[in-house]
């Protein structure tokens, strides 16, 4: 059956239209213009003095006095929201308990929405050659020819090339370029699917085919594909791109890191001889409006995109792949609190569409739903092609020697020197951003915390500042305790990357090495631009948090050493062993991708070899691994065989704060007649952030209870002070 792209039903009298406001208004009536409105339209509403974005919902509520309605001050000239998009973002909204304007506004997040298509100045190829090139100018060419020739404004241009506006401008001057009255966006290239891909071995054709089928039929379904890191996961999937793109439909690719996104390009235009549409934070104002128009007119046949690509108006999205699904990046905690893998599949069941997790490291949900039979499983079993998996081994810190300020041990050491005498990379493991995680004044005990946070000053050495990693609030680094005023007593505790880099230089005076740490990275060009360097062999050793266990492929990697294995093993959270057995194997499956001559290893240093996650990664006892972590959550009732949701309630005030988590606490029949139980309220694991005072509850339930339904009774007759912020998380994804 066709899917409706336009719903029926126009609406020539009132229509009910939801204010999408930065502040939620909700759902109100409006007079519609001459000749009716349909549902899914945008428009421009009057509210109160202003004009505010608004989106058709359905018929008025019919016993109003049409004189007394406002008028719709103007349809936009924008494809209309489809009934099936509609009702995935009522869904999505439910389901979080989001206010439903606010859903729609992740939905409108193309810039100038409300503007009126006026003609802007772009920049198109022009013809002539430069009789100089540059390497100015050739990287404006470059960007050019990759976006399709969309038209970017000048300076859009310069920004996007990394150049001055003179260069794009002297380039017009000469004739290669011209600037032109712009038609408001331009279609995407259209990638071509019957190219063929790579020859696939018998495991990846295998998966391959039963991906085909499944878009080919059409209809829902959820694939978890599994395989080790180089196992082909990619070529395995992009198939079912090509199978989307061949019949009509529209794919979306969701990664988990902007870093990653340049590499997955150049592989689709390998593929496919053009360049996906890119969504994420990197992409300028033209592009994103371009895309968000593409996306609902059918323009743009593949998508690649952070979490939120989630929300634009696909016309007809036939597949949606979640690439390391596992990946706690696709958990939004801010404002709308949602799981871009469980929304992908809400997204997908409403529209017909096939859903494909990849990973290595499934996350338990998905493992457990690929047991049930609620998901399908493929699996590929082995690397492609001669690339075997490290090897792993403990080092067992207990027994080796290890002077103070030291954290690179003698084994580990003599890995790193073998392989730099061969001339292969070694990485250098820490999840710890900066140089030490604690400042202690050594006369008077203080360790330096942050005024506004219930959390310690990190010393960032490289820029010589203190920075709190709750509120990003930065100062220098002083002399003297801020405490106890004494000089020259305040000493770092304990290594973050800064410091074991610091430790690489002195130990491995001769070799060059880098440190991947977001934090020193001021542009996702930069960061990339890095990764790319890395990947070519330019530096021996890499010195990296968990930006460097993400998807990315560093042929001359053998070794991989892992400074402190034991750092997330500990802590309350239920998620705890998930997480390290993911971060680790995943760190681990960045050595020896290329195979043949180079096979790699990992390294664990450890002061507990015998724990259960460090035996299951060494082991490679992934499966066993699961199954126990399955088992332990299921004996509690704890996700995904209970349910969990979080509430921080949040105020300058702590009595305040405190005084209303009671209030609600006494008052929490609903729940208990949906089934669930409340605990708390307690200090949240973070007590204080940015001056404010955090309190959090959890509720837990079964996992058939209502629980969106009973929250919503439960808080709904109960008003917060002025001031008090109240977020629910459904299926947190951290303690919060
Ligand atoms: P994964 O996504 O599972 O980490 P990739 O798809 O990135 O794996 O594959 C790992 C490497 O092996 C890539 O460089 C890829 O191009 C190569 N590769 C995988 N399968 C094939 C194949 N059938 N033919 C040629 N190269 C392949
Ligand atoms: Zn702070």
């Amino acid at each position: 059956t066709p899917p409706a792209f336009y719903p029926a039903r126009s609406f020539p009298g009132g229509a009910r239209i939801a204010v999408l406001t930065v502040e939620p208004v909700g759902v109100l009536d409006y007079l519609a213009p001459e000749g009716g409105v349909a549902q899914g339209q945008l428009v421009l509403v009057p509210l109160g003095p202003r004009r505010v974005l608004g989106l058709v919902m359905g018929e008025g509520a019919g016993d109003f006095d049409l004189a007394k309605l406002r008028p719709v001050a103007r349809v936009l000239d924008a494809e209309p929201f489809d009934a099936r998009f509609l009702e995935f973002l009522t869904r999505a909204a439910d389901y979080t308990l989001t206010p439903l304007p606010l859903m729609l506004r992740m939905a409108t997040r193309a810039p100038d929405l409300d503007q009126p298509p006026a003609a802007r100045r772009a920049i198109v190829p022009g013809g002539d050659p430069p009789s100089r090139m540059t390497e100015a100018r050739e990287r404006v060419l470059q960007v050019l020819a990759d976006h399709g020739g969309a038209g970017f404004a000048p300076s859009e241009l310069a920004q996007l090339a990394g150049v001055g506006t003179a260069v794009v401008k002297g380039l017009v001057a000469a004739g290669t370029l011209a600037e032109v009255e712009a038609p408001r966006d331009l279609p995407y290239p259209r990638l071509d699917p019957s190219r063929p891909g790579k020859p696939l071995d018998a495991d990846q054709r295998a998966a391959a085919d039963a991906l085909r089928d499944a878009v080919r039929t059409g209809g829902y379904a959820t694939t978890l594909l599994r395989g080790v890191t180089g196992s082909g996961k990619t070529e395995v999937y992009l198939e079912a791109v090509a199978e989307c793109l061949a019949r009509g439909r529209q794919a979306l690719v969701l990664l988990p890191e902007i870093a990653l996104s340049a590499e997955f390009i150049d592989r689709v235009e390998a593929r496919f001889g053009a360049r996906p549409g890119e969504w994420h934070s990197g992409i300028t104002r033209t592009e994103r409006r371009r895309l968000w128009h593409m996306a609902g007119r059918g323009d743009v046949g593949l998508v690649v995109g952070a979490r939120s690509a989630l929300f634009l108006p696909f016309r007809d999205l036939g597949l949606i792949v979640v690439d390391e699904e596992h990946d706690s990046s696709y958990k939004q905690e801010d404002v709308v609190y949602y799981s871009a893998r469980d929304m992908a599949v809400l997204r997908a069941s409403i529209n017909g569409a096939q859903v494909v997790l990849a990973s290595a490291t499934p996350s338990l949900e998905s493992w457990v739903n690929a047991g049930t039979g609620k998901y399908r499983r493929l699996d590929l079993r082995s690397r492609y092609g001669t690339a075997e998996l490290p090897d792993m081994a403990a080092i067992d810190l207990r027994a080796e020697e290890m002077p103070s300020g030291r954290w690179i041990s003698p084994t580990l050491a003599a890995s790193v020197e073998s392989r730099l005498a061969k001339g292969e990379q070694s990485l250098l493991f820490l999840n710890r951003r900066g140089y030490a995680p604690v400042m202690l004044c050594r006369a008077c005990g203080e360790q330096i915390a942050c005024h506004q946070c219930d959390a310690r000053m990190v010393e960032h050495r490289f820029q010589n500042r203190l920075i709190c990693h709750q509120c990003g609030e930065s100062r220098p680094i002083p002399l003297a305790c801020p405490s106890c005023k004494v000089e020259g007593k305040l000493a770092p505790i304990g290594p973050g990357v800064e410091r074991i880099a610091e430790e690489v230089a002195a130990r491995f005076p001769d070799a060059k090495a880098t440190v991947l740490s977001s934090d020193l990275f001021h542009s996702a060009r930069a960061l990339k631009e890095t990764i790319a360097d890395i990947a070519n062999g330019d530096t021996q050793i890499i010195i990296g948090t968990q930006i460097v266990a993400k998807g990315h492929n560093f042929p001359r990697l053998t070794l991989v050493g892992v400074i402190d294995a034991d750092l997330g093993l500990q802590g309350a959270d239920l998620r705890a062993a998930e997480r390290s057995f993911q971060l680790m194997r995943q760190v681990a499956g960045r050595a020896g991708r290329q195979g043949g001559a180079a096979p790699g290893v990992a390294m664990l240093q450890t002061h507990q070899p015998d724990h259960p996650v460090i035996r299951a990664i060494l082991g490679g006892e992934d499966e066993a691994f699961w199954n126990a972590e399955a088992a332990g959550r299921q004996a509690t009732g704890m996700p995904p065989f209970g349910r969990l949701a979080g509430i921080i309630l949040s105020h300058p005030d702590l009595g305040i704060v405190t005084g209303f988590a009671r209030h609600l606490a006494a008052h929490a029949e609903p729940l208990e007649q949906a089934g669930a139980q409340l605990w708390g309220p307690a200090p949240a694991p973070i007590a204080r952030i940015r001056g404010r005072h955090r309190v959090r509850m959890l509720i837990h339930a079964p996992r058939q209870a209502p629980i969106q339904a009973a929250i919503a009774d439960w808080l709904a007759p109960h008003k917060p002070p002025t001031n008090l912020r109240l977020s629910v998380d459904i299926d947190p994804q951290s303690f919060l």
